[in-house]
């Protein structure tokens, strides 16, 4: 049971992978957010060992659930509303996604000229694994 420790108006991204917190934290722009948020890296899973989890007090409707698992496609966001869980949600990992994910081959054209979009296809869908389109590079996490 998950705990939402006090949480009384907002989510939980839970089952993050362990030292993936700060980069859903960024993409998310929650610095520049009127929520507060409390992070907590290498929680115990029975499941994953170790996970982060993301604790957001405060409205987030514009979430893009689905992008934020082409950034993890192992979390999971429950919503909560006067103290309790009252959804889950699990991201449907998108097609193609553009500028969310960053190529890190120095050689890839993304890198030489900078215009050009990053673009990652996903080739894996139970491992999520994408790839960008330019030089099949498959995108890590870590
Ligand atoms: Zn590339």
């Amino acid at each position: 049971m998950l705990n939402i420790g006090g949480l009384n108006q907002g989510i939980v991204i839970d089952h993050i992978k362990a030292g993936g917190a700060m980069n859903i934290y960024s993409y998310l722009d929650l610095e520049n957010k009127d929520v507060s948020v409390a992070i907590i890296k290498n929680a115990k899973s029975n499941k994953m060992g170790k996970k982060d989890i993301i604790k957001i007090e405060g409205t987030m409707d514009d979430i893009d659930l689905d992008i934020l698992g082409a950034l993890d496609h192992q979390i999971t966001i429950n919503v909560i509303k006067d103290g309790a869980i009252v959804d889950k949600k699990f991201p449907t990992l998108p097609e193609r996604v553009t500028n969310i994910l960053k190529c890190k081959n120095p050689r890839c054209i993304t890198t030489v000229e900078p215009s050009i979009a990053h673009t990652f296809k996903l080739t894996n869908t139970t491992n999520g694994v994408y790839r960008c389109v330019y030089c099949e590079q498959s995108f890590d996490r870590r």
